[in-house]
């Protein structure tokens, strides 16, 4: 096997057994573009095998592991890793409640860049990587054997496809060309999931299970759904009994399908298509006596962190500010940049600025379908509390 050597590494910068290498790390002779797409082996500058992984010459991004020793990646190395990963989330499909969950998700399962969604009878794979890519056939008839799935779709149209010299593509892979969207039960309410018109792969899976965690303060309670996209949290805050719920979000798409998810469950929304910066500027009393901020990720990389930071200050800043004394305050991040201990400052001087006093609820963190490696700190990217607020 080919086998890359990566410099002397600074374990402040990067943990030593990282599971990246970056394009700068690399020492000596890089492969030529021939072996992109393949597994290559990885040793630092003892001689000491980081593992085998994927590698390609044309991303920033130029080796990802997929397995921590010598391993000749195969069918049986993808259908073992594939197996593994499903047999993890047994848990969840065994429950018989969740119909919607992440059955594969990239480096956290030793498969980089692949992902696949199940949606009730649906699975919804990308495949990020040249590597990953290039098993997108046996990824199929792996799912196709090992789950029965209806449809097997293929949601390749991020633009990380192209830092790795692919297209941006969607196709069936299994069943009807149409429908492009079909209703899926999460916790209770049916949402409608459109596998091209939703975001990511058609619902932000991440976020299902904090739905419940915060429709059981919602009961009584008027609510402010802000970022609400398709209104997962204010649907379930209104099926808890919410006095009146409020999605505020600026995309008029994910708000039309919000709506009709309403209807479907027999629920009241009020729907408000808005920047929720200006909203919050438009409103300036204390109305709501609980809101939900899950906004985008404000820092994608380390150089927008400051901008970053003072964008979240100022959201939990105005969402204290309209809440009423005993308000909840759901808050989120999706920034891996932006760490517990960042996360609570800004909640801190937002509190400070607000002249409220804030009382930590429960701390929330992504859900066990999105696993962290210890030792792989990007695999860590949504943290938020559940926050009481006293005025
Ligand atoms: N809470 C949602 C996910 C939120 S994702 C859920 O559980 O499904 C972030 C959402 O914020 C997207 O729907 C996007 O359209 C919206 N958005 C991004 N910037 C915005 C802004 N400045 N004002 C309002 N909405 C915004």
């Amino acid at each position: 096997m080919i086998t890359i050597r990566i410099k002397p590494r600074d374990a402040r910068k990067r943990p030593l057994r990282h599971p990246w290498v970056f394009e700068g790390e690399l020492a000596g002779n890089i492969p030529n573009g021939g072996v992109d797409g393949e597994v290559v082996l990885c040793r630092d500058q003892r001689g000491h095998l980081l593992g085998s992984g994927f590698f390609n010459s044309k991303s920033k991004l130029i080796w990802r592991r997929c397995a921590p020793g010598k391993v000749e990646f195969t069918r049986d190395t993808l259908k073992a890793r594939l197996l593994q990963a499903f047999k993890l989330r047994q848990g969840f499909h065994m429950s018989g409640r969740r119909q919607v969950l992440r059955l594969v998700w990239s480096d956290s399962d030793h498969l980089p860049g692949l992902i696949i969604d199940r949606y009730g009878s649906w699975l919804v794979i990308q495949t990020l990587t040249l590597g990953i890519d290039r098993w997108l056939n046996d990824i199929v008839e792996i799912c196709k054997a090992e789950l029965k799935p209806d449809r097997i779709l293929c949601r390749n149209d991020a633009p990380v496809r192209e830092k790795e010299g692919l297209s941006r593509e969607m196709d069936v892979l299994l069943g009807n060309a149409e429908p492009s969207g079909q209703w899926v039960d999460v916790y209770g309410i049916r949402m409608w999931m459109d596998w091209k018109a939703g975001h990511k792969t058609g619902l932000y899976l991440d976020q299902v299970e904090q739905y419940g965690k915060v429709a059981a303060w919602a009961e009584g309670r008027r609510v402010l759904d802000t970022f609400s996209n398709e209104g997962g949290f204010g649907l379930a805050c209104a099926r808890a009994g919410a006095a009146a719920v409020t999605c505020v979000d600026s995309s008029g798409t994910a708000l039309q399908v919000a709506a009709k998810n309403a209807a479907e469950n027999g629920l009241s929304v009020n729907i408000e298509e808005a920047n929720v910066f200006d909203y919050f500027s438009a409103s300036r009393s204390a109305a709501w006596d609980l809101i939900i901020l899950d906004p985008p990720p404000f820092a994608p990389n380390k150089r927008s962190l400051i901008g970053a930071l003072r964008g979240y200050k100022e959201l939990n800043l105005r969402a204290f500010q309209s809440l009423t004394d005993g308000g909840i305050l759901a808050t989120y991040t999706c920034s891996h940049h932006v760490g517990h201990e960042m996360l609570l400052q800004v909640l801190l001087d937002a509190a400070m600025d607000a002249g409220v006093e804030v009382r930590i609820l429960e701390s929330c963190f992504q859900p066990a379908d999105h696993p962290v490696i210890l030792g792989f700190p990007e695999s860590e990217y949504l943290r938020g509390y559940l926050l009481e607020v006293r005025k």
